[in-house]
């Protein structure tokens, strides 16, 4: 399991753990001893005795059975190698996004890139004789829609990109290598809009990216102290009086942003001023029912042409590896008590 958020979460915690809770991470931290071999990502406050209210220390009980651990990007990139069992833990809570990581020079030092963890965990899983498989999740880039940043998500996109990159080069060492590229569901649906006279401007608009020196999670800080300073500072955005306007009122909470429910809060109305410069706009905050790119290099891969429903990309995949198992089901009463624990709270996946 690789990913960049909590190594614990929802989606690589699907592959490995049986847990009622999504939200009980420190109980999924213990499940993947003995059951995955390789585990990236962040969620060091799940591992940390002096942060579990049991006081585990979870490292030391992944070591005594085996397992190497790490906790920066030096210790795995130098002490990986080799191990058949790695553990690796790189943030108190979530990898930090791909742009602050790079513009950050003590980030970039701590932090493995995807790339860099799909690399270690290949390596380590090429030495197994009975094949494997290998989940990695660019997870924030689903973050980032949620709260409209742009530069967030695509920066984490091409980090992804970078990830892909290392599977194909696996792959071509083990051509029996299926790849499977897929997205558990869309998001705030981000569109380019043709920008100026005759959409000419559109180009120019979507390369103002290229500035962007951080993430919303250090915008939103900076806002305080002055919003259009802060988005020229980091964005490389200027924006009018009239955009920076509301988006001090959204700050301040003054009064209502957006008519558009999800849009009326800070990072919507940061993604609705941005969008008058970078051509890039949202309709909401939330997941979407997109339609969203599933595609498979490798034997196998035609199974994953068309179009076809997400859920059945578990039935194929354990069919292929010739798993025989089917999730518990049940009808919507009896599911019901489960429903009500399970909208507890709203949830970013
Ligand atoms: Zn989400």
């Amino acid at each position: 399991l690789v990913t960049t958020a909590t190594i614990t979460h929802a989606t690589p915690a699907g592959f490995a753990a049986i847990e009622r809770s999504r939200d009980n991470e420190a109980g999924i931290a213990l499940q993947y001893r003995g059951v995955v071999d390789v585990a990236l990502g962040g969620g060091h406050r799940f591992f940390d005795a002096a942060q579990r209210k049991d006081g585990k220390d979870v490292y030391a009980w992944y070591r005594e059975s085996g397992y190497a651990t790490f906790r920066t990007r030096a210790e795995l990139l130098s002490g990986a190698a080799g191990k058949a069992q790695i553990l690796g833990v790189f943030d108190p809570s979530h990898l930090p996004y791909t742009v602050d990581q790079l513009n950050d020079p003590k980030v970039k030092e701590a932090v493995p890139t995807l790339a860099e963890m799909s690399r270690v965990a290949l390596d380590s899983l090429d030495q197994g004789r009975e094949g494997f498989l290998l989940q990695i999740e660019g997870a924030r880039v689903d973050h980032a829609a949620h709260v409209n940043d742009a530069a967030g998500l695509l920066w984490d996109f091409l980090a992804f990109d970078d990830a892909v990159r290392v599977a194909l080069e696996f792959q071509a060492k083990r051509p029996e290598t299926l790849i499977v590229l897929c997205s558990d569901h869309g998001n705030s649906s981000p569109t380019l809009r043709g920008m100026g006279v005759e959409y000419n401007d559109s180009a120019a608009s979507f390369e103002l990216m290229l500035k962007a020196r951080g993430s919303y999670t250090p915008l939103v800080r900076m806002l305080k102290d002055g919003a259009r300073e802060a988005v020229a500072n980091l964005l490389g955005v200027e924006l009018t009086a009239e955009e920076a306007e509301p988006l001090q009122a959204a700050i301040a909470r003054t009064r209502p942003t957006s008519i558009n429910q999800q849009l009326n809060n800070v990072t919507g109305t940061l993604g609705q001023v941005l969008a008058n410069h970078t051509g890039i706009a949202w309709v909401g905050e939330s997941h979407t029912a997109d339609y969203v790119v599933t595609t498979a290099v490798g034997p196998g891969a035609q199974e994953f042409s068309g179009l076809i429903r997400n859920t059945d990309v578990f039935g194929k995949l354990t069919r292929m590896m010739g798993v025989t198992h089917k999730n518990p089901a049940m009808d919507p009463e009896a599911a019901k008590k489960f429903r009500t624990q399970a909208s507890a709270r709203v949830h970013w996946a």
